[in-house]
């Protein structure tokens, strides 16, 4: 082979890889981004699966701003900045709703996906770090899992209200803001009356229907910043912080009252229930917070022996 055939097939081959190469980065189901320091995306690579990507070929020539909300453009501004300054790997996590991408079509998904950015400064001809690759990996699936995963270690199953590992988890907490600060901090403890003569009317089911319809009318009349709980069985606890007991009487009332008039359809009868409430306050004196929950199970205990379907402040 002479020096003329040698060239030839050296290109030849040269071309040949650097086809392969680019279909193979085309085909990519992942995109990779390239983006300056500016903001600005140099490329778009790969990110042929459309139901985890939106297109992001028109990107190419315009600013982070351009394509992203403000808010969200801002942060990756923000991490293709430190990934330059500090050359090394930074990784983000964010949500993209699905008209989030301007000038884009959506994705095959109409939710919200969640992304993991792998963010690693690249060197230009000149030796210098002035871009970043952007790899975001579509993670909405284990987002989702790791979502249904803590509701499930924090969720009662059968009213879907919050359980007490969960209640206890957040009350502690709570309890040491209200001593520290001072805040007022109550607690009530709410039992269905007779719930052992409900179940024998109506059977379990009728048992199970009533704890359900129970918690729906609790967390729609409680606020958001106030934590309702399945404790066990036919007992809730319900934590209303900035609340002195004044107005945890005044809360515990209204869901008494309302109780007693709201029927449970069940197997096309109805079902009527009263419940009974202990109320207790996290006072200067209590070193633990089981001492609050101690009182206002004292005072429920209290409310049942005065008579039933009444509340009685600890
Ligand atoms: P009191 O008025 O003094 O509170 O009496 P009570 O009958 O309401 O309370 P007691 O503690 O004697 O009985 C509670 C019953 O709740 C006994 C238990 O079988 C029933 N229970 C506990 N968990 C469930 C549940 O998930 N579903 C149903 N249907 N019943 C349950
Ligand atoms: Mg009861
Ligand atoms: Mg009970």
């Amino acid at each position: 082979m002479d020096m003329w055939e040698k060239l030839q097939s050296f290109e030849q081959n040269f071309f040949t890889i650097e086809q392969q190469l680019q279909s193979t980065a085309m085909a990519l189901p992942d995109p990779i981004f390239v983006i300056d320091k500016s903001g600005k995306y140099l490329d778009v690579i790969g990110g042929k699966e459309r139901s985890l990507y939106h297109s992001g070929a028109s990107f190419i020539g315009k600013y982070l701003h351009d394509v992203l909300p403000e808010p969200l453009a801002d942060t990756f501004m923000q991490t293709v900045d430190e990934a330059i300054e500090d050359d090394s790997l930074k990784t983000i996590e964010y949500p993209i709703g699905p008209g989030d991408i301007i000038g884009s079509s959506p994705g095959a998904s109409n939710d919200t996906q969640w992304f993991e950015g792998r963010v690693y400064p690249i060197k230009d001809q000149g030796d210098e770090i002035n871009s970043v690759i952007w790899l975001p990996i579509n993670i909405t699936d284990r987002k989702n899992l790791a979502e249904r995963l803590q509701d499930l270690s924090e969720r009662d199953a059968l009213t879907g209200a919050y359980n007490s590992r969960h209640f206890m988890h957040i009350f502690n907490q709570e309890f040491s803001i209200a001593r520290r600060y001072k805040n007022k901090l109550s607690v009530c403890l709410i039992d269905i009356d007779n719930f052992k003569d409900i179940n024998e009317r109506y059977g379990h089911g009728g048992g199970d229907v009533v704890l359900k319809r129970f918690v729906l009318f609790c967390e729609d009349i409680l606020r958001d910043s106030d934590l309702f709980a399945r404790y066990g069985g036919e007992e809730f606890f319900c934590m209303l912080p900035n609340t002195p007991s004044l107005g945890a009487a005044i809360i515990a009332e209204r869901i008494r009252s309302n109780i007693e008039e709201m029927p449970v359809t069940f197997n096309k009868q109805t079902i009527q229930l009263t419940v009974s409430i202990g109320i207790s306050l996290v006072l200067d004196s209590d070193t633990n917070s089981t001492a609050v929950l101690s009182r206002a199970e004292a005072a429920l205990y209290q409310a049942k022996k005065n008579g039933f379907n009444r509340i009685e402040i600890g």
